[in-house]
């Protein structure tokens, strides 16, 4: 089987790093954060046993810098301790370390406008199972650029399939760890792409809708905001939450409660929310178009909020 490769809107480009919009990018090697050093890309590896590698265990979190602006990094770096706590791994620095170490893989690749990986691997152990074989986590951070969906996917918008593949259950692999596991999302992934939609809609054994592969999703129905509850197995996307906050401030009722594809069939609007994606209308849902077929009003309204807030509200990596 190939798989055709296509812009996604999670694609680092980590060759071109770019400090504004429109500049021409610099021909430099991005620096990238290990364990306390700088490495250039092409040496900044670790090893083939670190159970990572091995077995997708470990922790990351993905964040968005906006006009040096990290946005809601403290809410980013919580959710990666909380995530390291469920599966029993210790990050071998503190919060306020990680935080220094992030600003400063971001300082030192001239990055104003971005992305940043922060990864927690396991660490080496034996060929087992066992992570209490391993030791020496590795705390990896990587800053770089980001493409996002294409301008016109914001004005024109997003066209969505339900796939076969059910969100992992809660009980199996809680989706609010954002695990290195992420085969559930890429099978919906690569279920969505074959469909010819760059992100596809996942449900839950019964039927409800949990969330995209990337995204978490809201329909709007009379002017108020449905969002799957996240123990229905969604994360509980830092978008999302700044999405819901926004709205209610705005003065719209923001409900979290279970629905189904019909909720989206027969809604007002429809829109994903996530640190890649921010926020994207949602047009064409399983054939059905939501709405009118447009990006709705109050999705549009959201969307003007979110780019308005986002260089506000975070940490300055720049004095
Ligand atoms: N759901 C999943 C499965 C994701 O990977 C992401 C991206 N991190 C989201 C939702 C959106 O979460 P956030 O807004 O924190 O990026």
């Amino acid at each position: 089987m190939t798989l055709e490769t296509q812009p996604s809107e999670e694609t680092l480009d980590t060759a071109s790093p770019t400090n504004e919009a429109g500049k021409e990018p610099k021909a430099v090697s991005l620096q990238v954060y290990i364990g306390g050093e700088f490495y250039p890309e092409a040496e900044a590896k670790v090893s083939v046993f670190d159970h990572t590698l091995l077995y997708g265990d470990g922790v990351f979190e993905g964040i968005r810098v906006y006009e040096g602006c990290i946005f809601r990094l403290r809410q980013h770096l919580e959710r990666l301790y909380d995530s390291a706590k469920f599966i029993m791994l210790d990050i071998p620095m503190t919060l306020d370390e990680l935080t220094q170490a992030v600003a400063e893989t971001v300082r030192k690749n001239d990055i104003h406008d971005g992305y940043i990986r922060v990864v927690i691997t396991r660490g080496v152990g034996s060929l087992g199972l066992a992570p209490w074989s391993c030791n020496d986590p590795q705390v990896i951070i990587i800053a770089a650029t980001i493409q996002l969906y294409a301008e016109e996917t914001y004005t024109k918008g997003l066209k969505l399939i339900t796939v076969p593949t059910m969100r992992n259950r809660t009980e199996s692999l809680n989706a609010r760890v954002k695990s290195c596991n992420y085969l559930n999302n890429i099978l919906a992934k690569i279920e969505g792409h074959n469909g010819g939609c760059e992100e596809a809609l996942m449900l839950d054994a019964n039927g409800f809708v949990v969330e995209c592969t990337g995204d978490n999703i809201f329909v709007v129905k009379n002017e108020v905001l449905f969002t799957p509850p996240v123990y229905l197995g969604a994360l509980d996307g830092i978008t999302r939450g700044f999405i819901i906050e926004q709205a209610r401030e705005m003065g719209y009722e923001v409900r979290e409660e279970p629905f189904t594809r019909y909720e989206i069939f027969t809604g007002d609007e429809c829109f994903l929310t996530g640190t890649a994606a921010e926020a994207v209308p949602v047009v064409v849902v399983d054939e059905r178009v939501v709405g009118d077929g447009k990006p709705g009003a109050i999705t549009k309204r959201l969307i003007d909020v979110f780019r308005i807030k986002t260089a506000q509200d975070g940490y300055q990596v720049y004095d």
